[in-house]
């Protein structure tokens, strides 16, 4: 058990990797899951070891047994050269982004990304001396003609945050491949199991752990893979910020990747369960669920994604705000919040009006997003249905 090598299980399937990937069970008294280790100092047996800094490992901040755990088995499912973490999502994608620019580079970042991800180029990104632009997500080769002298890195999401347009990700590699760009890839959406980014040849691969990984809407973490060609300059700039997770965390994360796949398969199932029933009803004018030909970009979908994940939107015909509230107040089984992965249905509505700048986000009526969790579909069903009519009673 678990003795066969990192290389040695290339071939096996990802299922067979969550379950063995980043054990040591013997390094650990025979015990199945690699311990929380706590710790700043670590101690160096003699003067020469110190030294030569001759340690597994040398300082809390540069990685645990606990942290290594995570760290190789991400590496290994997301077929990767390496992985460093962060105690968020949002710290995976600064990390991701500050391992590549300097001052003067030009950036060109996908419209529909991740709002705090914006914030992020607009701010701290924007005073480095940074410039962002952003494409619409769905120009595929044609980012070519944004790209200047100065421009470093191409950074995707695909599906789009909130309005899930699919970006042709070979399209738009093979243009930074030519222009010698760095791309970086917010990867939360599909997770590894369903989009592998290193296989298409993007260089980072940011995933929040906050969601699928975590699954139980318990813990805030961040990883960040990378390619070969990255590695090295990913883990420099990681150790340069020690801008480590708490060990609870990454505990709980390695909890929940062994059970990784079963979830998001449920959440694949439940969602598309969900989504279609919400097409068929009148309230609902346009479903964007990567998997039903109503999203923009769902034939690219189909050919690069292995899968769907549980979180969708939808477009509701125009109604008034106190019908809209007659249906949200009212629902039992769904939670209102932001995050979302968690085994608990969510709902959320979104509006990308007044700060998307290279597309027009113009739906005629509201629109909302939904997490689907594990509860039945028909109790999940019956929540909307009660919804739907206390709308109508409100409009
Ligand atoms: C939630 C989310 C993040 C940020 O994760 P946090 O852990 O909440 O900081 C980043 N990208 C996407 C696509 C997300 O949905």
């Amino acid at each position: 058990m678990t003795k066969t090598t990192h290389e040695g299980r290339k071939t096996l399937k990802n299922r067979t990797k969550l379950v063995h990937a980043g054990r040591h069970p013997f390094e650990h008294y025979g015990f199945v899951n690699t311990p929380i280790y706590r710790g700043s100092t670590v101690l160096y047996p003699t003067y020469a070891d110190l030294l030569a800094r001759n340690a597994r490992f040398a300082y809390g901040t540069v990685g645990t047994p606990t942290t290594e755990a995570l760290e190789s088995a991400w590496t290994e499912i997301a077929d990767a050269a390496g992985t460093v973490l962060a105690p968020s999502g949002l710290a995976a994608i600064a990390l991701a982004l500050l391992t590549a620019v300097q001052a003067g580079d030009h950036i060109l970042v996908a419209d529909s990304v991740y709002r705090p991800t914006r914030h992020f180029c607009d701010t701290l990104l924007k005073r480095m001396g940074v410039t962002t632009t952003y494409y619409d997500p769905l120009i595929g080769s044609g980012i070519e003609t944004l790209c200047r002298p100065e421009t470093r890195l191409i950074f995707l999401e695909t599906p789009g945050s909130q309005s899930f347009e699919i970006q042709d990700i070979p399209a738009i590699v093979a243009v930074a491949k030519a222009k010698g760009l760095c791309t970086i890839i917010d990867n939360t959406w599909a997770t590894p199991l369903f989009l592998a980014p290193h296989r298409f040849g993007v260089d980072l691969a940011i995933e929040a752990g906050t969601k699928y990984l975590s699954g139980h809407s318990d813990l805030l973490l961040g990883l960040v893979s990378a390619n070969a060609a990255w590695y090295g300059r990913l883990r420099e700039t990681y150790d340069t910020f020690a801008m480590c997770p708490g060990p609870e965390d990454v505990f709980l994360a390695l909890r929940g990747l062994r059970s990784m796949e079963l979830r998001l398969n449920e959440a694949q199932r439940q969602g598309l369960i969900i989504a279609e029933w919400l097409a068929g009803r009148k309230e609902v004018a346009q479903v964007l669920h990567p998997a039903l030909p109503s999203c923009p970009g769902h034939a690219i979908w189909k050919r690069d994604f292995t899968g769907a994940s549980g979180l969708f939107s939808v477009l509701l015909a125009p109604c008034s705000q106190t019908a809209l509230a007659a249906f949200l107040d009212g629902l039992t089984l769904f939670g209102m919040g932001y995050s979302w992965g968690g085994y608990e249905s969510l709902v959320i509505p979104f509006d990308c009006r007044g700060y998307r700048t290279a597309t027009t986000w113009a739906p005629a009526g509201q629109a909302l997003r939904f997490s689907i969790g594990l509860e039945d579909t028909e109790d999940l069903k019956a929540d909307l249905a009660a919804g739907f009519a206390r709308l109508a009673a409100a409009a």
